[in-house]
């Protein structure tokens, strides 16, 4: 299977590089045949003792008592009739679960709008019509230059679903992420089952993935994707606390399945096709859509590349979510670079006009470092700078986190001094309840998500990058016996 020989090459290739340790880090891969050649970065070898193992499910490091205060603080608000759900492989066979989802569980019941008061819905749709939300999760891939040049081509920005472990084996693809401009969000730890995490456990597959992201690309995350979009109430509270918002979708093109034997491009094409099929009876007339799609393999990109030119058939726009949902504020850090609200990026890109942002006027959006909102989490400090740079061991390491691709160290230098005002920024409550201003432009009706979800148990036996250790002797074995 290509996946697995990927996600074994990742693993295997990252831990050998550790074990060599090179003085200095190897030229940017830059040919196809190279790019999935395993290299040592030492901001990784730096970063890595301030980490879970990679590819393991996640818990709080011992002796890190800026996660754990920040987990303490969160932990005051979580909602305990809300228990973790089968296993970190998605067996839910066991799950007693009132059909009534309490808990607003979009693996069950695709419910995308939370139960608990206060929490922001669940971005699903788009409020933009006739516009496609792009997206990719599970990278950075090594396989992914060709996919990133076309990105680049075609004017392209997406939202990048980064898992926290594939960022510290491929450094330099997650920089080239952010340094083409596209926004980088976090999709956990380890990509597990999120509700089947403990408090604590949930916690430290957010907290690590951004954190990956922070030392590695210059900047903390402020949106998010569930694996297998498995999220319920109480894991919205850990992410929102943590100042991510939560992305899912609207359609599903199983583009993963492709390394599955029974999946033909064929099959792939025809999920595609549906999209396109609705986008042609009015479907998006009224609203835009999220479609899943992957960064997982080189077959999921080559798909992508193959269809986009019908989705720009059928779709006016094509943009990153940020843009989509007038989301400025891409990162916790003041001075990293800020998105685009919807009219200035289709006028950017399309040389579109449009009436400002049409159904979602406002530029509010989910400032990572507010307090005192309404809402369970009033009370909870999103990640500030300062926390962010507190995790980092020391100031040189972090300035090696800046975005300088393939750089060994970058120029330092942004380190924590702006904190204080952005906690000072952000007093924004004014009387509303907290979900109508934190983030209205995503208070569509996803109630009609008709795609296929990430969800199904099937999809806990492909062999996404979830090896652990214990794993790798036997697929060492099955690699150089085949
Ligand atoms: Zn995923």
């Amino acid at each position: 299977m290509l996946i697995n020989s990927i996600a074994l090459l990742s693993v295997l290739g990252w831990t050998s590089a550790q074990a060599t340790s090179a003085a200095h880090p190897p030229p940017k891969p830059t040919s196809s045949t190279e790019q999935c050649q395993p290299y040592s970065a030492p901001i990784v070898q730096e970063i890595l003792p301030n980490f879970p193992p990679i590819w393991e499910p996640a818990t709080i490091v011992e002796g890190d008592t800026t996660a754990q205060n920040k987990f303490d603080e969160i932990k005051q608000v979580l909602p305990s009739y809300i228990k973790p759900k089968g296993t970190h492989d998605g067996d839910f066979s066991a799950v007693k679960y009132d059909p009534a989802d309490p808990d607003c569980w979009f693996t069950r019941s695709k419910c995308t709008q939370p139960k608990v008061e206060g929490l922001s819905e669940d971005l699903a749709t788009l409020p933009e019509p006739n516009t496609w939300g792009l997206g990719f999760d599970d990278g950075p891939n090594c396989t992914h230059q060709t996919f990133m040049s076309y990105m680049k081509e075609n004017n392209l920005t997406a939202s990048l679903f980064y898992i926290g472990s594939n960022v510290l084996n491929w450094p330099y693809e997650a920089q080239q992420g952010r340094e083409d401009g596209h926004e980088l969000c976090s999709h956990t730890w380890s990509h597990h089952y999120m509700t089947s995490f403990d408090d604590e456990g949930a916690f430290a597959e957010l907290y690590y993935s951004i954190q990956a992201i922070k030392q590695v690309t210059g900047v903390t995350p402020t949106c998010w994707r569930p694996p297998f979009g498995d999220i319920d109430d109480r894991i919205r509270m850990i992410a929102e606390g943590l100042g991510l918002r939560t992305a899912l979708w609207e359609y599903d093109t199983n583009d993963w399945k492709l390394a599955m034997a029974d999946t033909t491009p064929e099959d792939v094409r025809k999920n595609y096709d549906e999209v396109f099929d609705a986008a042609k009876a009015g479907e998006f007339d009224d609203h835009g859509t999220i479609v899943l799609t992957h960064e997982i393999t080189g077959e999921t990109m080559d798909m992508f590349m193959e269809m986009y030119p019908k989705i720009r058939e059928n779709f006016e726009y094509v943009v990153p979510l940020s843009a989509a949902t007038n989301t400025t504020n891409l990162y916790v850090e003041e001075d990293a670079e800020d998105g685009k609200v919807f009219s200035d990026y289709v006028y950017d890109v399309y040389g579109s006009y449009v009436q400002g942002p049409s159904s979602t006027n406002n530029d509010y959006h989910p400032q990572p470092t507010a307090t005192g909102w309404e809402g369970p989490l009033a009370t909870v400090a999103n990640p500030t700078v300062a926390e962010v740079e507190a995790a980092t061991p020391t100031k040189d390491q972090a300035s090696e986190g800046d975005a300088d691709v393939g750089g060994e160290g970058g120029s330092g230098g942004d380190n924590g001094s702006e904190s204080d005002a952005k906690n000072n920024t952000n007093t924004k409550p004014d009387g509303k309840t907290r979900i109508s201003n934190f983030h209205p432009e995503w208070n569509n009706n996803n109630s009609n998500n008709d795609g296929s979800s990430e969800d199904s148990a099937a999809v806990a036996s492909i062999a996404k990058p979830l090896l652990t250790s214990s794993a790798l002797l036997l697929v060492i074995t099955t690699v150089l016996s085949s």
